[in-house]
């Protein structure tokens, strides 16, 4: 089922030029209505429950009701991320709750560099098939 906003808690990411929920969704899904200042998913029956705009909402105003079979009625999955770990906050239909808390990454956050060890660009070669863009470097 899909993502839906939590509007009393969304801030529209305090007007910036792009919200990010509307950042994150690798299918485009999420908009922001200006007026309102809201975001909204705008093509549910599009949405792939990834979970993405979930954990990236800085004001945990997305939720995605989940399948019954892994979270039954009454029960939510909710992440909280912070810089190098996130929480999930399980809350079971009987009201129990759960809290895991899982690394997220093992280096400083911004401190990797993706092209280190590539090469410079062979634009000669940018219409064969397969060329990604960098070569390693010799
Ligand atoms: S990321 Fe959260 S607060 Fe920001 S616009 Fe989307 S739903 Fe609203
Ligand atoms: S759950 Fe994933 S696919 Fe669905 S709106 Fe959020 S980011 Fe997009």
């Amino acid at each position: 089922m899909p993502s839906f906003v939590i509007t009393e808690k969304c801030d529209g990411c305090k007007a910036q030029d792009k919200t990010a929920c509307q950042y994150i969704c690798p299918h485009d899904l999420m908009t922001l209505d200006r007026e309102k200042m809201k975001a909204y998913n705008q093509e549910p029956e599009q949405c792939w429950e990834c979970y993405s705009c979930v954990k990236i909402c800085p004001q945990q105003a997305i939720e995605v009701r989940g399948y019954a079979d892994y979270i039954p009625l009454g029960g939510s999955v909710l992440p909280m991320r912070g810089t190098d770990s996130i929480m999930w906050t399980i809350k079971f239909r009987n009201g129990t709750l759960k809290r895991f808390k899982f690394p997220i990454r093992l280096t400083a956050e911004g401190s990797i560099d993706p092209y280190k060890g590539a090469g410079e660009p062979d634009y000669s070669k940018i219409k064969q098939p397969g060329y990604f863009n960098y070569e390693a470097k010799k």
